[in-house]
């Protein structure tokens, strides 16, 4: 239990008292309680709700009444019910509302969300193949792909919708996405909402389970309602509301040639109710940034009035971050992240930290107690990278912990390598029995989780951010 938890008195200046005990120190995120369950639990009876209704209107009946044509159109009719479904649930799960997002993280609830998208596309071609053939088996190829695609207008519509889906669905393919800039990618992607407006009336006008039963018909506009009124309120009102409220730019501080720490205060840092390692969307109201919000973690433990993010520039937008004037605007969305010191508490841990990947690790220190003996592996391919160096050490020796910096490329480390499960062993000879702690670029996560499984850490005892990009 910490020492605020206890309602103990604080101790020590801010940078190496156990964060949660500090009068300045902002409030934690409150609990998240069931969300996960309840959210996959609503999940599961829409699927269900949207079978039964498939079912009430004899679509089962079809596919086994041995008529081609009824076989096909109905398999047609239940798929493009499902991908409907299966889309406003996967919107649901990026709408990043507080309760669900904390209780599984942004990164699992966006991959969540791109498995969504990934089914929905598959059931929406099957929908579009299994209505060709139905419709093809009483006519033609052709007239059947004119009657589809153009002969009504809502039709058309639908046409329109789907291939902006396929779109989507394509270019967020990892192949091709890694080519396009993130911007580029985002755009695109917030064409569903149109899409599947576009789609919405041949479903309610034309679809054979919809436009014939009126509770059904009830049924699937109040869920379409519910799903858009989540996303405006939840997903863009917490954008709005972030522009709204913006943080001021306290300082810049170059800690070499490519990183900075920024602080940003101001009256609503304490609304925010951030925690150390977690991160928040980073939208500068300037005439060149205002357009691109981009994930930061915190790198130290949130006071009442101000926040710090330590920003190595990686591209443009970055770059530009690191020289914002003292006094500049910038929005605040967040912060996101599962309350990861959670269940680090009591627990002796191991932390690995690749490039600024420092920052969260830097932050979650403070709010750590002595028995946590924290070993932190800090690897940087050159020595002038190395950040936060000095807060770092002193972090760690008031709780009963060290620094170990690995400095070089992977290639140039040898037998040095810290992510050798041989090495590690040496370097903390009770790895076994700690929590990891990774952040860093995917190849070294990756690295790190099969190093420290090797050396017998459980799979559920290494927390890392999942790579949602
Ligand atoms: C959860 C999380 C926490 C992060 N914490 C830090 C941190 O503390 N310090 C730090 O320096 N960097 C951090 N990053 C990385 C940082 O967000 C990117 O370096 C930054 O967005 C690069 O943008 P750019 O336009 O300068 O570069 P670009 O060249 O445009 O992009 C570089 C890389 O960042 C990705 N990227 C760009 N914009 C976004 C976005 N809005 N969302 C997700 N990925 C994006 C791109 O796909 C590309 O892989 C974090 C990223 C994530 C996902």
């Amino acid at each position: 239990m910490s020492r605020a938890d206890r309602g103990e008195a604080p101790a020590g200046p801010s940078v190496l008292s156990p964060g949660v005990a500090h009068p300045h120190r902002a409030q934690r995120p409150r609990h998240p309680g069931p969300a996960l369950g309840d959210a996959l639990t609503l999940a599961t009876a829409l699927i269900i709700v949207t079978i039964g209704i498939w079912v009430r209107r004899g679509g089962w009946a079809s596919v086994t009444g041995g008529v081609w044509a009824e076989s096909w159109e109905s398999i047609g009719a239940l798929t493009g019910l499902l991908a409907t479904s299966v889309a406003l649930i996967g919107i649901a799960f990026a709408a990043r509302t507080h309760r669900f997002e904390r209780a599984i993280g942004l990164d699992r609830a966006l991959l969540w969300h791109r498995w969504m998208g990934e089914t929905a596309a598959l059931l929406l071609v099957t929908h579009i193949v299994t209505t060709v053939i139905a419709f093809a088996s009483l006519s033609s190829l052709r007239d059947a792909i004119v009657q589809l695609t153009g002969e009504k207008q809502y039709m058309a519509m639908a046409t329109v919708g789907a291939f902006g889906m396929l779109l989507i669905t394509v270019l967020s393919l990892g192949f091709i996405r890694r080519h396009l800039a993130y911007e580029t990618w985002y755009f695109i992607h917030l064409l569903i909402y149109a899409s599947l407006a576009l789609a919405f009336a041949h479903e309610i006008y034309l679809g054979s389970d919809l436009a014939f039963d009126p509770l059904a018909r009830a049924f699937w506009i109040s869920v379409s309602v519910i799903v858009l009124l989540i996303v405006v309120v939840s997903r863009w009102g917490k954008v709005i509301r972030s522009i709204a409220r913006p943080l001021t730019v306290l300082s810049v501080t170059p800690l070499n040639d490519v990183a900075a720490a920024i602080e940003l205060g101001g009256r609503n840092v304490s609304d925010l109710r951030a925690a150390a390692g977690q991160f928040a969307l980073l939208r500068p109201l300037t005439s060149k940034l205002v357009w691109q919000p981009h994930p930061y973690s915190i790198s130290a433990a949130p006071r009442v009035d101000r926040i710090r993010f330590t920003v190595k520039a990686l591209g443009g937008a970055s770059d530009l971050m690191t020289r914002l004037p003292v006094g500049t605007k910038v929005a605040v969305e967040g912060p996101y992240g599962t309350k990861i010191y959670e269940a680090l508490r009591g627990e002796k841990l191991l932390l690995i930290a690749g490039g600024v990947g420092i920052g969260p690790i830097r932050s979650l220190l403070e709010d750590f107690e002595p028995d946590s003996e924290p070993v932190v592996i800090y690897r940087a391919r050159r020595a002038e990278e190395i950040v936060h160096y000095d807060e770092l050490v002193s972090l760690a020796e008031t709780r009963n912990g060290r620094i170990i910096p690995v400095i070089g490329r992977t290639i140039e480390l040898k037998n040095g390598n810290p992510l050798d499960p041989d090495v590690m062993r040496r370097l903390v000879p009770d790895v076994a029995q700690r929590i990891g702690v990774v952040c860093g670029p995917q190849p070294m996560i990756s690295a790190a989780f099969h190093c420290l499984r090797s050396c017998g850490v459980d799979e559920d005892d290494i927390h890392f951010e999942r790579i949602w990009w």
